[in-house]
């Protein structure tokens, strides 16, 4: 494969993933050609789907600097996809470098990466684990999740961009109350979540179509179904002067809240504590 690093031999290199996929959106090199055709197909369509993963990977990083700041030291980080440049644990050690985050994801090259680049740099405070998002006690209950997370004290949860990888089958409002239930008061969610509120269908069709031939495929909901993720929580202002409410990628976090990027309205976002 083109420029890649990526030699996993546990995985199909035909069938695209979100999360290679999403790696080619930001520019990144651990994609298989299958994956590098799907992003091309949905780009000729929207292109401003480059700009939507760059604003949701910055809205991570200021989320996860956010958290860290109002005092939690340990985070999950569920759905963490290829890591590239200032992953979470990196953000939350620049505050604490005793931070502690666990990262979770199913895809195999997401696993080999991951690992490699986390004994690469003798990381102690950060593991990476092979789960999957929709079922919560798998992770909670997981002896190196256990062995880095204190569940007494207060954790910060990275769920950006996940959910959306979960049909309603599932119960995705469900399964983010199990996470947040075994969590302590002064406990935080950050979320992403695409939605199809205010895009014009046929780019739409075409995000459905091309993800139709991943594993997961993609679930758009709508503004009022994202914000209920938030349930029972107390959201934060996403910047200065708003009310604290359910915002955009871009803006959250930004110094210049007005001024929007091109894929401004396709990934609603919040970050909210648990009372
Ligand atoms: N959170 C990162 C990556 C988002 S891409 C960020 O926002 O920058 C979505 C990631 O979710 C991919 O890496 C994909 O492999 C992972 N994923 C999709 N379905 C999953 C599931 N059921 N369980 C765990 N991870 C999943």
């Amino acid at each position: 494969m083109e420029k890649s690093r990526t030699r996993t031999s546990n995985v199909d290199p035909n069938v695209p993933s979100s999360g290679r996929i999403y790696d080619f959106l930001l520019n990144g090199r651990d994609h298989y050609p299958a994956d590098k055709a799907a992003a091309r197909k949905v780009l000729e369509r929207v292109p401003e789907a480059h700009y939507m993963a760059h604003a949701n990977r910055v809205f991570l990083q200021r989320a996860a600097g956010r958290i860290a700041r109002a005092g939690v030291r340990q985070f999950i980080d569920i759905g963490s996809g290829i890591p590239t440049a200032w992953n979470t644990h990196e953000v939350v050690q620049v505050v604490d470098p005793q931070a502690r985050v666990v990262y979770v994801d199913n895809d195999p090259v997401v696993l080999e990466m991951s690992q490699e680049i986390l004994s690469r740099n003798g990381e102690s405070n950060a593991v990476y684990v092979d789960a999957d998002v929709r079922e919560p006690d798998s992770i909670l209950t997981n002896p190196a999740v256990r062995d880095l997370i204190d569940f007494d004290q207060p954790v910060g949860y990275m769920h950006i961009a996940i959910w959306h990888f979960a049909a309603d089958e599932y119960d995705p409002w469900g399964l983010v109350t199990r996470y947040l239930d075994a969590v302590p008061s002064g406990s935080y969610l950050a979320l992403s979540h695409v939605t199809s509120d205010d895009q014009k269908p046929d780019k739409v069709q075409r995000f459905k179509d091309v993800y139709a031939n991943t594993p997961s495929g993609v679930h758009f909901r709508t503004r009022e179904e994202i914000n209920r993720f938030f349930t029972g929580l107390e959201f934060l202002p996403p910047y200065e002067g708003a009310e604290p409410a359910l915002s955009f990628v871009d803006k959250w976090g930004s110094k210049n809240p007005n001024v929007v990027d091109p894929s401004h309205t396709w990934l609603p976002c919040g970050v909210a504590r648990k009372p």
